[in-house]
């Protein structure tokens, strides 16, 4: 897999141009088509800004570290002018009218979006098989899913059409996808990102981040993405960073938090060892080990899942048939209008969450679920500030065990979302989390997770560049 940096050499050097950059992208995207990791290739859009880019080398006018580069993005990312489905049957003929802010920042550092990646639809989802245009496949075993929901994003990267993409997480998206493939991911701070042209699954849990190769190339790609939005509220005014700044920093001195209820049941024990074989390198480096508490976290995946789908039931509203996408085509009324459009263009999973969604906010029931997750939430996030007093970085599992088999969103739904134990905690407490490869169990990658402060992105990635450089 060719880094931004390797690509950016070749630029310089005259090796290749970014058309050529494009044109191997795309026949590298046509020669991996059955991993169905792209939903629309955007040939002749990236051709044309490929050139540009070109002209702009050529008068000494390059605008950095990613001009000329090919990236791919999330197909629930608007991109003007191009079809934006979020992998589903009710946008499938959308055309997005505006470009979403974190496409918009990286097209003004140059970099060449060549493709839509493949997801769960709506985002919803763990191992992406609830696209309306089909599941991804795992280029490293056909056997088990790629991770999800931005699965097509992953695989972009690690089959090597791409050196980096941006994906999005609400509850695992990036950094699971990530794990199961072995690329690293990145889920900043909530508000790090703008999320405008986002097309929302649950606000106040979902972020923009990237995948790369390398820890080094998710930085480059995160301070090209962030920073404040005059669209997005919910950005921070923090301002931009160099994110690779402190990639050399090394982990001596470093103490790292490992909680209690992370490593014990549940956890598949290949896995486990990888991890603890890492923390042991660490360790050896001059890192310190701590053990600290998470008391609340058995509860994240239940909390997670009652305000995720609460506020997916209020975002997907909007799609009624009238205004947006689908309409159903033999609808006599009105109410008829919204159930069959509705029902006809909503996939089975996602139809699961409105349902759901609309029952924790129901009246009768709004307290004792709703309010109680929020309460759940707010303890979770004083269990992390807890326990940031005593240690630098957390340690965490990304998945309890090897890539989920295929086949087991639609025969054990449940198992599913408990998957998502070791990832959605950080979305409810707003926190950045990156995976990187850490070894491997049963022939496959093995993710692990660091969990950082807020807002301390380049320490988080200083930790992760220093696990994958005792992972060579
Ligand atoms: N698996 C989680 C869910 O289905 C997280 C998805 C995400 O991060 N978009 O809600």
């Amino acid at each position: 897999m060719d880094t931004i940096q390797d690509l950016q050499e070749q630029l310089k050097s005259g090796k290749t141009t970014a058309e050529g950059l494009v044109q191997s992208a795309l026949s590298k995207i046509d020669a991996t088509k059955d991993l169905n990791a792209y939903i629309s290739v955007l040939n002749e859009r990236a051709l044309a800004r490929a050139k540009e880019s070109d002209k702009r080398r050529a008068e000494g006018k390059t605008l950095g570290a990613l001009d000329g580069i090919p990236v791919a993005v999330k197909d629930n990312m608007c991109l003007e002018g191009t079809r934006t489905t979020a992998a589903s049957k009710i946008l499938e003929n959308f055309v997005a009218p505006y470009t979403a802010t974190a496409i918009e920042k990286l097209e003004a550092a140059g970099a060449v979006i060549v493709g839509k990646t493949n997801m769960d639809e709506f985002a919803m989802g763990s191992s992406n098989e609830t696209s309306y245009f089909g599941p991804v496949k795992n280029p490293l075993d056909s056997s088990r899913v790629p991770g999800g929901s931005s699965g097509g994003s992953a695989v972009a990267v690690a089959s090597g059409t791409v050196p980096c993409a941006l994906g999005s997480d609400t509850g695992g998206s990036i950094r699971q996808p990530a794990a199961c493939t072995g690329v690293v991911g990145l889920k900043p701070t909530y508000g790090r990102v703008s999320r405008y042209g986002l097309l929302a699954y649950a606000s106040s849990l979902d972020q923009i981040g990237p995948f790369g190769a390398t820890v080094a190339d998710c930085a480059t790609l995160l301070s090209a993405i962030c920073g404040i939005d005059p669209h997005d509220n919910t950005t921070s005014a923090r301002p931009t960073e160099d994110f690779g700044a402190k990639l050399d920093a090394g982990i001596k001195g470093k103490v790292i938090g490992v909680p209690r209820e992370y490593f014990g049941e549940g956890l598949d024990k290949d896995c486990k060892a990888a991890i603890e074989g890492m923390l042991k390198k660490m360790e050896a480096e001059g890192a310190s080990l701590k053990e600290v508490s998470l008391p609340h976290i058995s509860y994240a995946v239940s909390s997670y899942y009652i305000i995720a789908t609460a506020e997916a039931s209020s975002n997907l509203s909007r799609y009624d048939g009238v205004r947006y996408g689908y309409r159903s085509k033999d609808a006599r009324k009105l109410f008829d209008l919204y159930a069959k459009s509705r029902s006809e263009g909503f996939g089975k999973e996602v139809q699961r969450r409105i349902l759901l969604g609309s029952y924790v906010l129901s009246a009768g029931f709004y307290d004792a679920y709703y309010v109680q997750a929020q309460k759940v939430r707010r303890l979770i996030t004083d269990d992390f500030n807890k326990a940031f007093e005593s240690c630098d970085v957390i340690a965490s599992p990304a998945m309890p065990g090897l890539p989920l088999k295929c086949g087991m969103n639609e025969s054990d739904p449940m198992a599913v979302y408990l998957s998502d134990i070791y990832t959605v905690s950080l979305n409810l407490a707003g926190l950045p989390g990156v995976t990187v490869p850490c070894g491997m169990a049963g022939g496959l990658p093995v993710g692990l997770q660091w969990i950082g402060k807020p807002f301390m992105e380049a320490d988080l990635l200083s930790v992760a560049a220093a696990t994958e450089s005792l992972n060579k």
